[in-house]
């Protein structure tokens, strides 16, 4: 075994040995790979096969596309079969919601260019003459879907690693990590030690324990899964073509064709986790034992939808450990807050996103970006609050429902509250229907009495309409009051704080004291990294906004660019500082009463920041927001957040000061054509492609400028728009396929009704062709395409007028 190495990859099932492949065959020496068994003794050895595109999300289902095409070259590269059968797969639909969900899904793969489309019952029957099809309303079917062979596809790309010169070390134990005195890996083993510069866990089942070497708690827990195969089935045997995996998600169970029979694979009622503390070390290739009354239920719903089945016997039934994350997607990148160490675990469909994701995170390994925004399996997406209790709990109410109807809002009760500002209680008062961010209680809207306490989700307008609009007619006509105390917040401070910050975002930092700047920070191509907000406190001291869920991502990334030299300092004050927004066009006067000192326009232009006493506490308002109207964002020691709510309620009384709710902040944003991080602000696009054009400064260095000046050379191909849509009941919300008649030219990034205009919006990103206001295209909801128009942004308010007033 080597001692020195350029990466050490901890685990050989097939999301570690895809990465060390890829590594390898892109061009890394040294790669490294350390298994303590045999190669895919984790789950991998035990997994179905399955390898579908379906994937709620429109970047796990590129990587999903990814694996199917890398799977699908694979024996060609290396001799070694890896059992791939394209047999189509079907999704059925028997409820209204699950139309919906397909509606998106359908949208959505038609933006990624997906061979996709509906099927009739009748077609379906046709498909899988086995099936019966009663109560079913329709489905999708996907004809390029497949299965493969999990240990054939790890063993080709074993074989392809080690072709391009990765060494592949089994029967070897990782029992430890260290820094060295260098700031490399010391990587312990049972046969030795090996120094590197970068550590990818892949650790599978043990991805928690490899994580507590290096001192982290990541949230992933083994559940038991059981899939059945039965006895030979003569229909199977007499078809000459194979029959398409059918997932029948309102049952909870899918189906394949293996062999001469079929597989049923089910995600029973209540998830049993297995060994929940920790997976023993010494298991291995090991079957759990079978619990078919725990089963039995989804056996039963197999046998309605296959009635052959219940004149067939088991042949086997499987039962293994698959890892489980709090949402059910994994967790992959760079290990806050450390430097050259990455994840690649928390896999509960690992088959199918090997080939793409051992693709993917090689290319971020190497490069230091990701070559598609993979936040939505990002490692920090989580907080420290998604620790081992939390995902303990939340995967009891994840795992029954990893069938279950996807959509944006439904706020699940499990696991909660974790994160609660001070003023939690008063908003609870005041009927707020709150939603999880970041581990952080947030009101999504208010709603009065009892009626509309929860939430019916679904892709449609729903119960929580007229609320939002009431909310937003408030803001624009009176004072609302919304706690943000959730941003991502740092102090930025030392001698050369200035200059770094320069370096870290495309804007000019403020030079003035009190003055704010949008300054987004991008990455070394010039793509969108995060949204951040500097306001200059004084020479050498700096307070830095960023978004709440962005608070790992964006604070790693500072670390990580942060001077060895001292000169620059970077503290968290996330968690000390509360902040309030007071909105709407009589928030002056709220403002006004509750505090001592002028914020008169002249003595508190847009654009600055003042400290004012609200009350007794002396505060840090910014004169801006993300609602386009007058308004205020009051930070605050979060110890007196209560004091200051009071003091802006006592004063608001006489101007109707009420609440609002994320949902709110949501559609007047859109209105004013403000962009938000991980919809506009992504990798995929540059500041140049959008209307924050003009917070690029080329005339000064900056993280991302080689870009952003070739792109500027080469013109853009994109641009963002805004798209007023013809709706009835559902309005765009993302990944929404845009048309120039029968032409996708274009996907929305984000959507929803602007209640304050009362039009449906959508932003999104066309060729420059399409730009021009008036320009009549059609945007993809739910599977219809809607009239739309492009509209000058912003909708609201163009002047900037209510904002400045
Ligand atoms: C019954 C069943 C059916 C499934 N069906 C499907 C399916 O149809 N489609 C699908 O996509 N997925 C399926 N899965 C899930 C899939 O198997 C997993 O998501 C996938 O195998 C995870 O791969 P992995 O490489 O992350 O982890 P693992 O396969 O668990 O591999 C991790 C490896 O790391 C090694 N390791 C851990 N710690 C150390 C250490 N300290 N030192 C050295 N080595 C270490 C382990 O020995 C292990 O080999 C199924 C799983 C089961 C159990």
């Amino acid at each position: 075994m080597k001692t020195q190495a350029r990466v050490v990859v901890i685990g050989g099932g097939a999301i570690g040995v895809s990465v060390a492949y890829h590594l390898a065959k892109y061009g890394w020496q040294d790669v490294v790979l350390i298994e303590k068994h045999e190669l895919t003794s984790g789950s991998t050895w035990m997994a179905a096969g399955n390898c579908s595109f379906f994937h709620g999300n429109y970047y796990c289902t590129q990587v999903n596309m990814k694996s199917i095409a890398i799977y699908k070259q694979l024996e060609d590269e290396t001799g070694q079969s890896v059992g791939w059968h394209t047999t189509g797969s079907i999704r059925t639909a028997d409820n209204p919601g699950r139309m919906e969900e397909l509606g998106y899904v359908y949208s959505m793969n038609r933006c990624l260019g997906l061979n996709v489309d509906w099927v009739t019952t009748e077609q379906i029957k046709e498909l899988h003459p086995l099936m019966n099809v009663e109560g079913l309303t329709a489905g999708l079917y996907w004809p390029d879907d497949g299965d493969v062979d999990p240990n054939g596809i790890t063993m080709a790309m074993s074989i392809g690693a080690k072709r391009h010169g990765a060494e592949i070390n089994t029967h070897t134990q990782v029992t430890g990590i260290d820094r060295t005195a260098s700031n490399e890996w010391l990587v312990h083993t049972d046969k030795g030690d090996i120094t590197c510069e970068y550590v990818v866990n892949a650790a599978g089942l043990w991805g928690p324990e490899v994580a507590a070497m290096v001192g982290l708690e990541i949230p992933s827990i083994a559940g038991e899964h059981s899939h059945i195969l039965f006895e030979a089935i003569d229909a199977v045997v007499d078809r000459d073509k194979y029959l398409p995996l059918v997932r029948d998600p309102d049952r909870s169970i899918y189906i394949r064709q293996e062999m001469d029979s079929l597989i049923l694979g089910l995600y029973e009622g209540k998830v049993k986790q297995w060994n929940p503390k920790g997976v023993p070390w010494d298991y291995a290739q090991t079957e759990l034992q079978p619990d078919i009354d725990h089963i039995a239920d989804f056996i039963e719903h197999g046998i309605h939808r296959f009635p052959i089945m219940g004149e067939t016997g088991f042949k086997h039934v499987t039962v293994g450990p698959i890892t489980y994350t709090p949402n059910g997607d994994p967790l992959v990148g760079p290990a806050y807050p450390l430097r050259n160490f990455f994840h690649a675990c928390g896999y509960s469909f690992g088959i199918t996103q090997a080939g793409g994701i051992g693709h993917y995170l090689a290319g971020w390994i190497m490069n230091g970006e990701p070559e598609i925004d993979l936040w939505s399996m990002d490692s920090r997406r989580y907080g420290s609050y998604a620790n081992w209790a939390y995902n303990h709990e939340k995967i009891e109410d994840t795992y029954p429902r990893l069938y279950a109807v996807i959509t944006w809002n439904d706020w699940r009760d499990a696991a909660r509250p974790n994160r609660t500002a001070p003023i939690y209680a008063h908003q609870k008062q005041a009927g707020a229907v709150f939603g999880d961010y970041y581990g952080w209680e947030c009101p999504n809207y208010f709603c009065d009495g009892s009626s509309d306490t929860r939430e019916n989700p679904g892709w449609k307008r729903n119960n929580t309409f007229k609320y939002v609009a009431a909310e937003c007619r408030h803001v624009m006509n009176s004072v609302g009051l919304l706690d943000l105390s959730r941003f991502a917040k740092t102090r930025i401070s030392g001698p050369g704080a200035e200059a770094w910050l320069n370096r870290m975002t495309c804007q000019k930092v403020p030079a003035a004291d009190g003055r704010i700047a949008l300054s987004p920070m991008l990455d070394h191509n010039g793509n969108f990294k995060s949204d951040m907000t500097i306001t200059r406190i004084k020479a050498g001291e700096y307070f830095c906004v960023t978004a709440s869920v962005g608070k790992r991502h964006d604070q790693h990334w500072l670390m990580e660019n942060l001077p060895g030299d001292g000169s620059v300092c970077m503290e968290d004050m996330t968690y000390r500082q509360g902040c309030f927004v007071l909105a709407g066009p009589r928030s002056r006067e709220v403002l006004a009463k509750a505090g001592y000192g002028d914020v008169s326009n002249e003595a508190f232009p847009f654009g600055t920041c003042r400290e004012i006493y609200v009350g007794r506490t002396k505060c840090r308002v910014n004169r801006m927001n993300y609602v386009g109207e007058l308004g205020y964002e009051i930070f605050h020691p979060i110890e007196s957040q209560i004091a200051v709510y009071e003091a802006l309620v006592s004063a608001g009384g006489e101007f109707d000061l009420k609440m609002f709710g994320m949902y709110a902040m949501d559609s007047m944003r859109l209105e004013k054509g403000y962009m938000a991080w991980k919809s506009e602000m992504n990798v995929h696009h540059t500041p140049l492609e959008t209307n924050a054009a003009w917070t690029v400064k080329l005339d000064k260095d900056f993280i991302g400028r080689a870009g952003l000046e070739k792109q500027k050379k080469d013109g853009i191909s994109r641009q963002l728009v805004c798209l007023v849509c013809t709706a009835e009941d559902a309005d765009p919300w993302g990944y929404n396929p845009i048309f120039n008649g029968e032409q996708i030219v274009g996907m929305t990034s984000s959507g929803g009704y602007g209640h304050r205009v009362e039009k449906s919006i959508a932003l999104g990103y066309v060729p420059p062709e399409f730009t021009a206001p008036g320009t009549k295209l059609e945007v993809e909801v739910l599977g219809k395409k809607l009239p739309a128009e492009v509209v000058s942004m912003p909708l609201y308010d163009p002047k900037n007028e209510r904002m400045k007033a």
